[in-house]
């Protein structure tokens, strides 16, 4: 039997990047494992990329999800790049413990990369085990689903699976592997590895597999790269201000871990904030803060930049013209962020749309949410029945904010401000209502998601956290103590890569 055709008929294997010469990856099979079992399947994401969920989801797709059987027509691979990791250049990372196994083509013509993580050794392993623990397999695959859910670009979960193996960390932990989805797995680094080998030319080829696939063909002047090199500056001012207003940070955002399609990818010591603070950091590698929620704007212009050294070649016919140009481009980053993180913030106070008013608005709240610790998802959740309230004359108040009165000048402020032109209608709550989640992964109810699997097998709280954070912006009464911030004993103030 033909496993693709019975795996696949609705979609196609196609060569795309693995149609690129030979030294832009490895070909590479995963290593077999003694015995997977199932965690979790995501029959709507197969069934959105083009794959039969009920086969997938059967033994045949187990023994391809865990490495142990081929997909006939993919083609293996572990993709080069390098890296800028907290500022210091890495020339040869790659994907020491990722392979992706095919790409397949969607009912729509769009590619999806599908990539096994935790799937054995590759050329690029270095001295790691290739593989994942269960921890950070979990972790990865609630928090990019909660970020499809609140509508951020991210690579996607198809499935997570035990290997039957352990693997060594601190201490021996189960082993697991994540099937993840994205449009590709192209990163800053990718561009970085071979403009830095001076391979001019494996640049232009990666750069026009990219180009094609998202749709920037020929652009109306004559470089069509300039075109693409725009469209990625504006897609990550865009996403950046994205995290900014649903308090997520991270964590390493090494140019190795940004991808080229605008995408959240590489969930490593990531976190949604609880108690609001514009340093915040989480990550225990990140000592300087580099990373911190504030800087996360800056950092992404600094990685656009190395991105836009390495593809320079392609953007104008001397150096000094194609500098020129990049520097003009990249200079217009901080005005698309400004402009897409206003607009954001905006709309979380119900505005339809940013103006002087509402940036003041939105900049006192931050800071008196800051001096308060308040908590950041439910503070902004909270605001829409203060809001109600005042409408229909009755006192609101904010059970979740410390001090609520330090906040009332501020409420009546922005409530004149919502209401000027003699508004009483529920419009603005209704918007409020479609930005602000209820449900976000927070980091005490991951933890005890991934403790009740290693330590029980019991699935159940990993199942109702993904249910609740995949639909964050309806109220249902079935999770609702899964909206409410940690107690001070359940706070995680750190996170960990676990790799
Ligand atoms: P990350 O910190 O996850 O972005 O990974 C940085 C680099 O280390 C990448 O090249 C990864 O492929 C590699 N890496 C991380 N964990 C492992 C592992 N367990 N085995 C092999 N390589 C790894
Ligand atoms: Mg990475």
């Amino acid at each position: 039997m033909q496993l693709d055709d019975s795996l696949a008929p609705k979609g196609r294997f196609v060569r795309r990047y693995s149609a690129l010469p030979e030294g832009v990856y490895a070909r590479v099979a995963p290593t077999p494992v003694s015995s997977p079992g199932w965690l979790h399947f995501n029959v709507d994401l197969a069934r959105e990329i083009g794959l039969v969920p009920e086969e997938w989801s059967g033994p045949q797709g187990l023994e391809v999800l865990a490495g142990n059987r081929p997909v006939s027509t993919g083609e293996p691979i572990a993709m080069a790049y390098a890296g800028h990791q907290f500022g210091q250049w890495v020339p040869q990372l790659g994907d020491g413990r990722a392979i992706q196994i095919a790409e397949v083509l969607d009912a729509a013509g769009r590619v999806h990369g599908l990539q096994l993580k935790g799937a054995g050794t590759t050329p690029f392993s270095r001295q790691g085990d290739g593989r994942a623990a269960l921890g950070p397999v979990l972790r990865e695959y609630l928090l990019s689903e909660a970020m499809a859910g609140l509508g951020v670009p991210t690579t996607r979960a198809l499935a997570a699976v035990t290997t039957g193996e352990a693997v060594q960390r601190q201490t021996p932990e189960p082993g697991a592997i994540l099937a993840r989805v994205a449009r590709g797995f192209v990163r800053v680094g990718t561009f970085e590895y071979f403009a830095a080998r001076g391979q001019d030319q494996t640049v232009r080829e990666i750069a026009d597999l990219v180009r094609s696939e998202t749709g920037i063909e020929e652009a109306e002047n004559a470089n069509p790269y300039r075109g693409w090199f725009e469209r990625v500056i504006a897609a990550q001012a865009d996403l950046i201000s994205r995290w900014m207003s649903i308090g997520f940070i991270h964590g390493v955002m090494n140019t190795d871990n940004m991808s080229v399609y605008g995408e959240t990818i590489d969930y490593g010591p990531c976190a949604f904030m609880d108690a609001f603070d514009p340093n915040r950091v989480f990550s225990s590698i990140d000592r300087q803060g580099r990373y911190a929620y504030q800087q996360q704007p800056s950092i992404g212009l600094w990685n656009l930049t190395r991105l836009g050294e390495s593809v320079l070649s392609l953007l104008g016919d001397s150096t000094e013209e194609a500098v020129e140009w990049a520097q003009g481009a990249l200079g217009r980053y901080a005005d698309q962020f400004h402009r897409a993180y206003d607009e954001a913030f905006a709309k979380k106070l119900g505005f339809g749309e940013a103006n002087e008013i509402t940036r003041s608005l939105v900049a006192d709240l931050l800071a008196i949410m800051a001096a308060q610790g308040a908590d950041f998802t439910r503070t902004f959740r909270d605001l829409t029945p203060l809001c109600t309230a005042a409408r229909e004359g009755t006192a609101g108040t904010l059970p979740h904010f410390g001090d609520a009165a330090a906040l009332m000048p501020w409420a009546e402020r922005w409530q004149s401000a919502l209401y000027a032109e003699g508004k009483s209608s529920s419009e603005p709550e209704a918007l409020m209502d479609s930005v602000n989640p209820r449900y976000i992964p927070r980091n005490h109810r991951v933890q005890q998601a991934i403790d009740d699997c290693a330590q029980r097998g019991d699935l159940s709280s990993f199942e109702s956290l993904l249910k609740a954070t995949t639909h964050p912006f309806l109220d249902n009464p079935e999770f609702m103590a899964l909206a409410n911030p940690p107690e001070a004993h359940e706070v995680v103030r750190e996170t960990f890569c676990g790799t």
